[in-house]
């Protein structure tokens, strides 16, 4: 395990660099670097806000101490910047990535991200959740005088479409100016493996809360619960068994975070700098195999034992029944959009206007629309 001296500083992007730049130049703060100004936005977003009535795994909410998506949001961010700084990389664009990586998701978690996919299907388009988020920072925040949208620099716009896949200049060429055929900064790159750290483990810890998994069935399940489970179990004879599963959480989360520290300054050792992650065969930021097998197997269990289960069904299916009565339903009678959306039917279509509509709304927010609507069926137009 590498100490938290500057292992890839010299990859790091710079706070002063072409990646710093924004589509509408502002003058330069005098004490804040551009990268803190973009955290600083994101937090003060209203699609950030919102993040609190979304849903991450269980749409009803039996538990006060369920992750919602702002919570989860928060541990990825404490995640990623923790591997950043072990690293050497650029810390504030790291956490501006945190704070946006899930800010396009729609509401009922990802069941809602596909019954909104299925229906734009049906019209030739798809839902992406960082297509949408890049989407919300563009055009959708509008608090600001002098631009539309945040106005964010190019490495935070670069990393919300980036950070968990790539995309083709063929497929989207509006996409042109995110350098498509290169790698993304690194700092993007972690952003997908502190997003599964935070919720591989913070989802076994909700799991047992919702008693839908049991201890003893994630121990057997799970080497990396299990492992340190095992040995705590025997320095600290009649410890609760719930105690020893929140401290196994802790160790299996500080477990992966060391891995993709060391995996990561492994894979980028010898390369100089920015340029050369750019330019490598593939992403350098990674576990080690022997952690990649652990971590796609906790993946599996959860899975097959939770995110499939039975007891979730219910939420799935209201997902869908909810999107896709409110989808169909302003197909027929768009002009019953909020007049802010409704005023964009012409240019973007109807299809892809209800779906950035659905996707800003919270859970709550869409069930008591959905309904009072179902209370007042929409009368028929001659
Ligand atoms: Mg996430």
């Amino acid at each position: 395990m590498p100490g938290t001296d500057a292992l890839l500083a010299t990859c790091a992007v710079p706070s002063d660099g072409p990646l710093a730049q924004r589509a509408v130049p502002e003058p330069h703060h005098p004490y804040r670097t551009p990268f803190q100004r973009d955290v600083g936005r994101i937090l003060h977003a209203r699609a950030f806000r919102r993040l609190a009535g979304k849903t991450q795994v269980f749409t009803e909410r039996a538990s006060d101490h369920f992750r919602s998506r702002l919570t989860h949001t928060l541990e990825v961010a404490q995640i990623a910047r923790t591997v950043a700084r072990a690293l050497g990389l650029n810390e504030d664009l790291t956490e501006a990535l945190a704070l946006a990586h899930d800010i396009g998701h729609p509401p009922f978690g990802h069941a809602g991200e596909r019954a909104l996919d299925d229906p734009l299907q049906e019209y030739g388009l798809r839902f992406d959740h960082n297509l949408h988020a890049l989407r919300i920072v563009e055009h959708f925040e509008n608090r600001h005088l002098e631009f539309r949208g945040l106005n964010l620099t190019l490495a935070v716009r670069e990393g919300i479409i980036k950070h968990s896949r790539d995309y083709s200049a063929a497929d989207h060429p509006e996409l042109a100016e995110y350098f498509l055929d290169q790698r993304p900064p690194l700092e993007a790159q972690l952003i997908d493996w502190a997003d599964e750290i935070a919720y591989l483990t913070a989802d076994l810890d909700d799991g047992v809360e919702a008693e839908i998994l049991t201890i003893g069935d994630i121990r057997r399940g799970v080497t990396l619960v299990e492992r340190p489970f095992a040995a705590l179990q025997a320095d600290h004879p009649g410890a609760p068994e719930k105690l020893l599963f929140q401290e196994s959480l802790k160790l299996m989360l500080n477990a992966l975070a060391d891995d993709l520290i060391a995996e990561t300054a492994r894979q980028a050792q010898g390369i100089p700098n920015l340029e050369g992650i750019r330019h490598a065969q593939h992403r350098l930021a990674a576990f080690s195999a022997e952690m990649e097998q652990f971590r796609r197997e906790a993946k599996e269990f959860l899975y097959r034992n939770l995110y499939l289960c039975s007891e979730l069904e219910n939420g799935h299916r209201q997902a869908n029944r909810v999107i896709g009565e409110l989808f169909s339903a302003w197909m027929s009678e768009p002009w019953k959009l909020p007049p802010s959306y409704a005023e964009q039917v012409a240019t973007e279509g109807a299809p892809r206007v209800i779906a950035d509509y659905i996707a800003g709304m919270t859970d709550h927010f869409i069930l008591e629309l959905h309904r009072s609507e179902s209370k007042a069926p929409v009368p028929e137009r001659d």
